[in-house]
């Protein structure tokens, strides 16, 4: 066995959903202003780029199973903490340089995901040229429903993605509103890197983006998969 010389830490995991079984996480991947409404409130126009992708350590995830209600801290550094409700691809094949035909083979199932951001950090970084990371990357960063396999849901195209904030709606719109869809970004991205088994990739929320504080709870919806629901609570730093 190895010989850790401090003590070594579970490895990140997702339950998958109706079995006792975790799917491990390897890398995150998002994809930023994947839908023309969400593109245009950050203040740019999606339709006429390629996407372009950030990543999130794997252990900023944060597995919540419904019914419960997962309890995440305001975190460190910020005063402008946004939601973004995401559809979350889960990597079960390994594959590099894959054709968006060929795509559907590489991924083991979905979720419902929130790529947590400190927006006023973020902001600060893009106008300075920066890196976004400590925008995007931190403890908690990515709250996550369970994975459900494609081989049970059918490649997800289409259907609702809403999120409420204290039972009013702030997020809504369609899978089919991408403008990359899950076989492009997987295209796009495995350009750029060998896609692993145990990757997620969080591929951009609809427009409504917003703020949120300690005590507000987040719901989010994604048709046919388990939702997701969080709690703000109090810094613990
Ligand atoms: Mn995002």
């Amino acid at each position: 066995m190895t010989q850790y010389a401090i003590p070594a830490w579970d490895l990140p995991s997702v339950p998958v959903a109706g079995t006792s079984q975790r799917f491990p996480v390897r890398h995150i991947y998002c994809v930023g202003r994947n839908y023309a409404e969400h593109a245009k409130e950050m203040g740019g126009d999606a339709t006429k780029e390629p996407p372009f992708f950030f990543t999130k350590p794997a252990d900023a995830i944060v597995p919540v199973v419904s019914p419960a209600v997962g309890r995440i801290p305001y975190p460190m550094a910020t005063k402008n903490y946004h939601h973004e409700l995401e559809l979350v691809v889960a990597i079960g094949t390994s594959g590099a340089k894959v054709a968006p035909e060929r795509a559907q083979a590489l991924i083991y199932g979905y979720a419902v995901g929130l790529d947590m951001t400190r927006r006023d950090l973020q902001s600060d970084m893009r106008e300075k040229k920066r890196p976004w990371d400590i925008g995007k990357s931190f403890a908690n960063a990515a709250p996550i429903a369970p994975i459900h396999p494609a081989t049970a849901t059918g490649p997800l195209t289409h259907g609702a993605i809403t999120l409420d904030v204290n039972g009013q709606r702030r997020q809504s719109g369609d899978l089919s509103d991408m403008v990359w869809d899950v076989p492009n970004i997987l295209a796009f991205l495995s350009q750029l890197y060998r896609l692993e088994p145990g990757d997620l990739i969080f591929t951009g929320t609809p427009a409504g983006v917003g703020a949120v504080v300690p005590g507000d709870r987040l719901e989010g919806h994604i048709a046919g998969l388990t939702p997701l629901a969080i709690e703000i609570v109090a810094a613990t730093d």
